[in-house]
């Protein structure tokens, strides 16, 4: 198979760059003398550096390596992928619109472009051991003996991009019997499993019960993910299996299966009832309130959530989609941390692990453990309080208002949800009917005008979004690691001295897209924006053909023309249309060289 070729083409070729690595070491040391001295006082320069190991090759690690620049630093990545994987599009690796190698970009194509130190191992982390600063690899290709070798490095500074495993809540019969959407490996044998379910269904003393069954395309979660393959698998057995195979048309199902009592619920309801209307009609059978609870070879057992009822369906393939878990070794890395009850490792503003030192977490293996305004009253009073009175004037208020928005946006969150220009509206609501200017707070009342904020915490979600905007901002961190800490640019630190060295993380929502298939499509852009139908779809090919046409936005292009091939192969309008979404999800991770983006939609760059 194609796919499988540059899988070998790409493995082989940094193989080779390896061992090409290794002649040049062997010509060094036959150059003597003087080689020798060279090599001592770079290694004294090495020395100098201090060494980031970042874990992971996924959006948030790439997204740090790419915008790291800094050669204060050497770099050591540790990830089981030697390339980046483009996650958005592989539910259309499932259905053939687009092929796995475009969709891959190798590691080592970006580190060739950067003038910094960076290593690369082909191993996963097993252990980390931050109180000496270890990390404990295994290789992730057997040697001679067919076994995997196992290594540690050290580090000054550790960043954990590893991202999350499945979740199957422990539902038994859910690892053997079901497919993940998760690497493109999963896509391709996903790929590979519904033709033969095709060609199993088409061999001759297969019982017409057996064909229903062989040909019952179960999805277990009604998220993005499972919606998007779901509507791409409807596309690809009504475009194109069904003139391949007319005489079993008839006995393709595809169901939907979702506990909750909708599916995409994380967008807003007019969406929802779009995409149900949407699949019922093109008889995608949609299951609402219905929990899967066991997964055999051939039946699905659920349960209705209403009267606990629990039915069993006869099914061919399963796809189980419904959320993220956490890795084996960051649970047990966040034992070792006290964080043991957590979902994911939490972090402060800062992406900083809590419980230990140099040691940073982003993206879909961590959460941002933000902090309250009401834990932090009594200091933020008495930083505010300039003239130690033992109460706040408007005046004090507004002089460190800033730095409160910047430390604690739910602060500002909140103003805006209640249409409020100024914290003197809010102050005022506390204290009454009075002229602004004579507000004065002491601190019990001061707790009642702030008592409410922390209300409007917002977690955020595990999209690449996030965590290409986490490694973006950590990399600019790193790079002004010496500058911030002469000149810190932070909040001021309301329980300590100073000023805090950066500014905390801010996520940035570009809107969210879901593809229904039948070229619709729903989007939900910020300020509940909602776009539906076919329309969106090319709202959004509108918006994404001017990341194309931009002359520095055409980075799809340069960076991946493969995907262009595909088109140019198999053009239609889904190919189309992930070469669109391809480009402009790239561009979020290069959106930062795009200094004066040309006339595009505020919401994407
Ligand atoms: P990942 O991208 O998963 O990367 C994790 C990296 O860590 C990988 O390189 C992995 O090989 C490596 N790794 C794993 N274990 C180890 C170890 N032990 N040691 C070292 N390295 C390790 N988000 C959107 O915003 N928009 C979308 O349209 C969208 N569509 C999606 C479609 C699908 C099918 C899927 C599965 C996800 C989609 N997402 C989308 C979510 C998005 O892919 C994730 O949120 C994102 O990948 C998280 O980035 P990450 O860097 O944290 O993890
Ligand atoms: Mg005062």
């Amino acid at each position: 198979m194609r796919s499988f070729t540059f899988f070998e083409r790409v493995s082989r070729a940094f193989h080779n760059n390896s061992s090409h690595f290794k002649l040049v070491a062997l010509c060094t040391v036959s150059g003597g003398g003087l080689l020798a001295y060279a090599e001592a006082a770079s290694s004294e320069a090495v020395s100098d550096k201090k060494k980031v190991v970042v874990l992971g090759t996924g959006w948030a690690g790439t997204s740090f390596l790419k915008n790291i620049n800094n050669p204060r630093y050497e770099v050591h990545v540790v990830s089981p992928r030697n390339y980046f994987a483009f996650t958005p599009l592989l539910p259309s690796v499932t259905c053939g619109t687009v092929e796995a190698r475009s969709i891959v970009e190798p590691v080592r194509n970006f580190f060739r472009k950067k003038n910094l130190d960076i290593q690369f191992s082909e191993a996963e982390c097993i252990k980390i051991d931050a109180k000496n600063r270890k990390v404990y690899c295994r290789s992730n290709i057997e040697n001679n003996l067919n076994e995997k070798e196992d290594f540690v490095v050290d580090y000054d500074y550790l960043i954990i991009s590893v991202g999350a495993n499945v979740n199957t809540f422990n539902t038994p019969g859910v690892v053997e019997n079901c497919h993940f959407l998760k690497e493109v490996e999963d896509a391709q044998k996903i790929r590979r499993t519904v033709i033969d379910c095709f060609e199993r269904a088409s061999l001759p003393n297969v019982s017409e019960e057996d064909k229903k069954r062989i040909l019952h395309f179960a999805i277990v979660g009604g998220g993005p993910t499972g919606v998007e393959f779901a509507a791409s698998l409807h596309d690809f057995v009504n475009e194109d299996l069904v003139k391949l195979y007319p005489g079993i048309k008839d006995f393709v199902k595809i169901t939907l299966l979702e506990a909750g009592d909708h599916i995409l619920s994380m967008f807003d309801k007019r969406i929802t009832a779009f995409a149900e209307d949407k699949f019922r009609r093109d008889g995608i059978n949609v299951k609402t309130g219905s929990m899967v609870v066991k997964v055999s070879e051939e039946d699905i057992s659920t349960k209705e959530m209403k009267n606990g009822e629990v039915t069993t369906i006869p099914y061919g393939m399963a796809v189980w989609s419904t959320g993220i878990g956490t890795r084996p070794f960051i649970k047990d890395f966040m034992k070792q941390i006290g964080q043991a009850n957590r979902r994911a490792l939490a972090t402060d503003e800062w992406l900083r692990v809590e419980g230990c030192d140099y040691v940073y977490a982003l993206g879909d293996c961590a959460t941002i453990n933000q902090r309250k305004v009401m834990e932090d009253i009594a200091a933020i009073f008495k930083k505010a309080d300039a003239d130690n009175s033992g109460t706040l004037t408007v005046k004090e208020f507004q002089e460190v208002i800033d730095d409160i928005c910047e430390r604690y946006p739910q602060v500002e969150l909140y103003l805006r949800s209640k249409q409020m220009s100024d914290i003197a509206d809010l102050l005022k609501e506390a204290k009454g009917d009075v002229a602004k200017e004579s507000i004065e707070l002491n601190i019990e009342e001061v707790k009642t005008a702030l008592s409410k904020v922390d209300s409007e915490m917002k977690f955020l979600p595990a999209t690449a979004q996030v965590a290409s905007q986490q490694g973006a901002y950590l990399a600019k961190c790193f790079d002004r690691m010496e500058e911030c800490e002469k000149n810190p640019e932070g909040p001021l630190r309301f329980r300590g001295e100073g000023r805090h060295r950066f500014k905390p993380f801010r996520y940035k929502h570009f809107g969210q897209f879901a593809p229904l298939g039948g070229e619709q499509a729903a989007a939900q852009l910020p300020g509940d924006w909602v776009s539906i139908g076919h329309s969106t779809q090319w709202l959004w090919y509108s918006v994404y053909a001017r990341f194309i046409a931009a002359p520095k936005g055409d980075c799809s292009r340069h960076r991946n023309p493969q995907i262009f091939e595909d088109v140019d192969n198999h053009s239609n309008s889904q190919t189309v249309e992930a070469v669109l979404r391809y480009s402009a999800m790239d561009c979020f991770l290069v959106s930062q060289d795009i200094k004066e983006p040309p006339n595009i939609n505020p919401y994407l760059c």
